[in-house]
Formats: C-alpha cells, sequence, structure tokens
C-alpha cells in the first residue's frame, strides 16, 4: 500500500492543467496500489483549487492559504510540505519538476529521511512497489529507480504516469492544514511574477503544440506555424536550433535546456529529433512529423509523418483542418 502526497501551487485558485494531470496520476498510483492520496493546496485561492482537486482523484485536500506561501513559497511551501507530512504520513511524495518542487524536493527528502529520484518521466508498479523511469545521457538511455526502505520522494515530469481514463473517484475530504507560517526576514522573497504574453494557451497547458525547427529557414516560417496552433486551439513551440538562430524567443524552446511538454498532439515542423529535443515531447500522446528528409531520426518516433517541404504541408494541414471543423 502506498499513501501518497502531492503539493499544488494554488495562488488566486488556479490549478494549472500540468498540476491537475499529475494529481491524477498520482491518484492512480495510490489507488493501484490500495493507498489514499493526499494533497496539499499553497498559497491564497487555495480553498478555491480544493474542488477541482478533489475532482481530479484527492482523497484528502489539505489547504494552507498563509500569505507567507505567496511572498517567500521556497520556504514557506517547505513549512507547509513538512507539516503536511507529518499529518499525512506518506510512503511517496510526488513533487513536480518545475521550479518549486525541484526547490523542495531534496530539503523535504533531508527533512523526511527519505530517498530522492529526480525528473521522473514514467512510474510502473513491481511486486506493488512504485518503480521510476528517468533520462539518463541526454535522454539517450532510460534508468528505472526505486526508493529501498522509508519514504520516498519523486519530482516528476509532465506527463508522468497519465493513463488515458477518467480520474478516479477520490474520497474528497479537504480541510485546513491548520498551520500558521511567520516568514523569517532572511527567507527569499518572490519580488514579481511575470506572465509570457503569448495568443492561446502556454506551451505547458496546451493540448496541441506546433513547433518549429532550424527547417523552417527564418523567423517567418513561425507565422504559418502560429495559424495552424490557432487552428488547433494550441501554441506554438521551438527546438534549440530554432531558438539560438534568433527566430523564437527561448521561453518557446522544448527539450533538455528547455520546456518538458505533454500535449495530446506536438506536431515537429523541420526539427531533425535530437534526443535533446525529444527528451522535452516524448510525452506527448501523438507525435506528428514533417520533414522533408525521409531519413530524419524524428520518423522513429512519429506516429504519423508527412516527408515534403513544410511550405506546402503546413498552410495545405491548416486550410484541410479549417475545412473539418466548419463542418
Ligand atoms: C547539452 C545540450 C542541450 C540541448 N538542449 C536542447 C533542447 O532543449 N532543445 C532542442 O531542441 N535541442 C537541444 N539541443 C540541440 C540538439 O542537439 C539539436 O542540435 C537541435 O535539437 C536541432 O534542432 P533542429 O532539429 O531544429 O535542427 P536540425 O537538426 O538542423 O534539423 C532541421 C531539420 O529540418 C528539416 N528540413 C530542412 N528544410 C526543410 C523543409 N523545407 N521542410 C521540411 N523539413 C525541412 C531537415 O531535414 C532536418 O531534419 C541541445 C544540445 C546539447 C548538446
Amino acid at each position: 500500500m502506498t499513501n501518497i502526497v502531492t503539493a499544488v501551487w494554488a495562488w488566486g485558485g488556479r490549478v494549472s492543467a500540468a498540476a491537475r494531470d499529475l494529481v491524477q496520476s498520482a491518484g492512480t498510483l495510490a489507488a493501484e496500489t490500495g493507498g489514499e492520496l493526499g494533497v496539499l493546496a499553497l498559497g491564497t485561492g487555495a480553498q478555491i483549487a480544493a474542488d477541482t482537486l478533489r475532482a481530479a482523484g484527492a482523497d484528502v485536500v489539505l489547504t494552507c492559504e498563509e500569505e507567507a506561501l505567496d511572498t517567500a513559497p521556497g520556504e514557506a511551501g517547505l513549512a507547509a510540505l513538512v507539516a503536511g507530512c507529518e499529518v499525512l504520513r506518506p510512503s511517496l511524495v510526488l513533487l513536480p519538476a518545475d521550479s518549486l518542487g525541484r526547490d523542495w524536493a531534496p530539503r523535504l527528502g533531508y527533512r523526511l529521511g527519505a530517498g530522492l529520484v529526480t525528473e521522473v518521466t514514467d512510474w510502473s508498479l513491481e511486486e506493488g512497489r512504485p518503480v521510476f523511469q528517468r533520462l539518463v545521457f541526454g535522454g539517450k538511455a532510460i534508468a528505472t529507480m526505486t526508493v529501498a526502505g522509508g519514504p520516498a520522494i519523486a519530482t516528476v515530469r509532465p506527463g508522468a504516469g497519465r493513463r488515458d481514463e477518467p480520474p478516479r473517484a477520490g474520497r474528497g475530504e479537504a480541510r485546513d492544514l491548520g498551520l500558521a507560517i511567520e516568514a523569517w526576514p532572511s527567507w527569499p522573497r518572490l519580488l514579481r511574477r511575470q506572465t509570457e504574453e503569448r495568443q492561446g494557451p502556454g506551451l505547458e497547458e496546451a493540448r496541441a503544440i506546433v513547433s518549429g525547427g532550424r527547417g523552417l529557414g527564418g523567423p517567418e516560417g513561425f507565422e504559418p506555424l502560429g495559424e495552424l496552433a490557432l487552428t488547433l486551439g494550441g501554441a506554438v513551440g521551438a527546438s534549440r536550433a530554432a531558438v539560438d538562430e534568433g527566430w523564437a524567443p527561448p521561453t518557446w524552446q522544448i527539450g533538455q535546456t528547455g520546456k518538458t511538454v505533454a500535449p495530446d498532439l506536438y506536431v515537429a515542423v523541420g526539427i531533425s529529433g535530437a534526443s535533446q529535443h525529444l527528451v522535452g515531447c516524448s510525452r506527448a500522446k501523438t507525435i506528428v512529423a514533417i520533414n522533408r528528409d525521409p531519413e530524419a531520426p524524428i520518423f522513429d518516433y512519429a506516429r504519423l509523418g508527412v516527408v515534403g517541404d513544410w511550405r506546402e504541408v503546413v498552410p495545405a494541414l491548416t486550410v484541410a483542418l479549417k475545412e473539418m471543423l466548419a463542418d
């Protein structure tokens, strides 16, 4: 039996798609082992978020709305996690592999005396015990790891453990953690939040992503890609080569040194399929590749591929999709 705890940053009552996915996957894993899922909802607005988290499969939602969580999320969040783990006594803590989760995980591991596996891309059960997968050697190999004895902590990349099934029904209990957090003057403070301006959903939220690479030949190539993404209700991403060329902003980069995404559909346009790029998109449910080189490695990973010049394929695909959607 594995009792799991996860933490969700619920500032303003908002729960990101990635956080909802993590709760859903963690709930499924807990249920498969006969355990329970406890979710810590942290930040002002956490109580508003509780309904979403219960619907995603939480057995217990512990909310904490202390102001310090908004102003010093690293330190205050860690205090809330330690307190939440004292209440829920998990055998496994799953944290998102984002900036906060990566900050909390090793420090929580020290406090709980727990083993830590980072950057998990998937998991399974072996003899009733969770076994984690993570990419190593720049995404060229997969390591399978488990934590012997004691509690375990894992930081989880988007899409890990995802199953194509509706969320399980958890007990759905919600209560306040009852923790007062006083911010110490020495705690690092969050000075401001900046939201990237973009049309449509962000890359981490998008269910469809159209990404462009060096094969676009210039920044103007991202315009038709944007139109295709808009038609699909999705977002535009880029390979590092396209970002390095200055054709796309760094916030669009997907891969080892960029973002990890897990959309339903990932369209790779003029992207060769280097392992460092695939690390960032391999959890997409369906990869579609458009490349004029039939030998491009991306075709080994794509479920659907079009061999051709993107200048012909992308506009034709956009027109066809618009016609389909208009019917
Ligand atoms: C430590 C490290 C970290 C890295 N991190 C990342 C990362 O986070 N993300 C990332 O993407 N890369 C990363 N890279 C770089 C990575 O190794 C590749 O160099 C990069 O992904 C290549 O980008 P690309 O596929 O756009 O370009 P290329 O490899 O140059 O491929 C361009 C493709 O476009 C096709 N093409 C050309 N013209 C057309 C056309 N008219 N129509 C259709 N197709 C066409 C070509 O056939 C080719 O397959 C990293 C590398 C290192 C060493």
